[in-house]
């Protein structure tokens, strides 16, 4: 049965519908596979009784011809997601036996749509890292090794689990979220397709938060297609999340395989940094390559803003993230250790219950946003932040997207960067701007390095314009005719 993983979500879909097999067979054939892939790391929490119940009540409606457009197909659900009685974590001890009683928006409308759900993913502490390396639960050991090396590498982060899971087959798409890369720099990663929409195509609305301005949810899949279809489903507008766009969300999959003839393709001069391998610069060129060969017009662009937005992003980010951790106080929910008074409660559950990367963002966030310090730190990044969304304004009166690479390296080692977090947060230097400025962004396999790792290229487009990133996504998918798979070894 191993043959039905290796289906593409579409591929499955049509084969639910043409009867080939049953939605209980699909899902038996992953939980097979994910008990066979246990060293990877990838789910945290298994549900296998929870997705046969949910595949035998999708094959009883298929029987009775109401089928929903994703109905039947198992996914797995980012452990950053609300899961209504089933625990949800965020990969931080603080929240190690948290079971919600409500479920988030977004896998909502999976479940709505006929989806399974096969467990829950592993991923960066709330979300903080590029490496999936801050998790409680341990790293996620990417599926892809270097040519004739055993080395364990990082899937990336913080979607680490979902980038993984989807690259190893042991789902057919994945929820992820993404406050400063982290769906596109692991699709990048692991040969996958990741999206960050919109900022507010998404509901936020039971995700667990970050950074609230910055955070927004999407999909990882195998194929751009698949990555549209799920996101018909994940977008949507919800009073509950009050920064929610109240927008139509049109069918992303007629998008793909539409033809980008005389389209302007921006590629921005900034994104040329230094020490970028070689390799990356040459993907970046085929991309170019292909996309002329299209017919799309390629137009040099500059966002001159571009190198503060790291800087203004891990000050943005961290403000948030302190203010939203401010409810871990182990008298609402999660852990509770004992101290003598309130204030030592407080301070011993915070100090035992999160990691040191949230720990170390929760102090730069509080002391950009103390007294004296507000002003040059944060009001200062968030004018920053303002300048770059205006590059982008600006590009937009001459481009209809934008070309470059999404991570400035492919998947590095297990433990490489993980004492030094300037060079972890380098990681992010192409993703971050997109969340700065609320855009949608998306990540897909378009070649290999010479050690065989995959590489990705990034689409940037205009806001609510995810049906122009989708076609430019689709051309190049088609033309880079990437079909690499990691090799089995787990
Ligand atoms: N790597 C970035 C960070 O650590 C982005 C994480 C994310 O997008 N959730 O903040």
């Amino acid at each position: 049965m191993s043959a039905l993983t290796k289906l593409t979500l579409k591929g499955a879909i049509d084969g639910l519908a043409a009867k080939d097999f049953t939605s209980v067979e699909l899902t038996k054939a992953h939980i097979d596979a994910i008990e066979g892939a246990r060293g990877l790391n990838a789910y945290i929490l298994e549900t296998p009784e929870q997705a046969l119940d949910m595949a035998a009540a999708s094959d009883a409606r298929r029987a009775k011809g109401e089928a929903g457009p994703l109905d039947g197909a198992p996914l797995g659900v980012k452990d950053l997601f609300c899961t209504k009685g089933v625990r949800t974590t965020a990969c931080s001890k603080i929240l190690e036996n948290f079971v919600p009683a409500y479920e988030s928006t977004v896998t909502s409308n999976l479940w709505r749509d006929g989806a399974v759900m096969l467990g829950k993913l592993n991923l960066d502490q709330f979300a903080m890292g590029s490496s999936n390396e801050t998790s409680y639960f341990g790293p996620v050991t990417n599926p892809w090794r270097a040519k004739d090396s055993n080395k364990a590498l990082t899937p990336g982060g913080s979607s680490g689990g979902s980038a993984a899971a989807v690259a190893a087959d042991l789902c057919l798409g994945a929820t992820a979220t993404d406050t400063g890369g982290s769906i596109r720099q692991p699709a990048a990663f692991t040969g996958t397709v990741g999206i960050k929409p919109t900022y507010g195509r998404c509901s936020r609305w039971g995700v667990v938060a970050f950074a609230s301005s910055l955070d927004q949810a999407g999909p990882i899949a195998k194929t751009v297609e698949d990555a549209a279809l799920l996101l018909n489903s994940m977008s949507g507008h919800d009073e509950k999340d009050s920064t929610s766009l109240d927008v139509p969300t049109p069918d992303f999959t007629q998008f793909v395989g539409k033809s980008v003839k005389g389209l302007r393709i921006g590629v921005p001069k900034e994104y040329r940094v230094d020490g970028m391998p070689a390799e990356i610069q040459k993907l970046w060129d085929d991309g170019v390559a292909w996309l002329k060969e299209a017919g799309c017009e390629i137009v040099e662009i500059s966002l001159p803003h571009t190198k503060y937005a790291l800087p203004a992003y891990y000050i943005v980010a961290p403000a948030e993230a302190s203010s939203n951790l401010a409810r871990y106080d182990g008298m609402r929910y999660g852990l509770r250790e004992e101290g003598a008074n309130l204030a030592e409660i407080y301070e011993n559950t915070r100090a035992s219950g999160f990691g040191d990367e949230v720990k170390r963002r929760i102090l730069i966030g509080t002391y950009v946003l103390s007294a004296g310090y507000y002003d040059a730190y944060y009001l200062k990044a968030l004018k920053v932040r303002r300048r770059i969304a205006e590059d982008f304004d600006n590009a937009w009166t001459k481009v209809d997207a934008i070309l470059t690479p999404t991570a400035p390296s492919a998947a590095f080692g297990l433990g490489e960067n993980s004492s030094d977090p300037i060079a972890m947060y380098l990681n992010d230097v192409f993703t971050v701007t997109t969340n700065l400025a609320g855009l949608p962004g998306l990540s897909l396999p378009a070649g290999l390095d010479a050690n065989g790792l995959p590489l990705g290229l990034q689409i940037i487009g205009k806001p609510l314009d995810e049906g122009t990133v989708f076609s430019v996504a689709g051309a190049i998918e088609k033309a880079a005719g990437f079909t690499a798979k990691a090799d089995k070894w787990w």
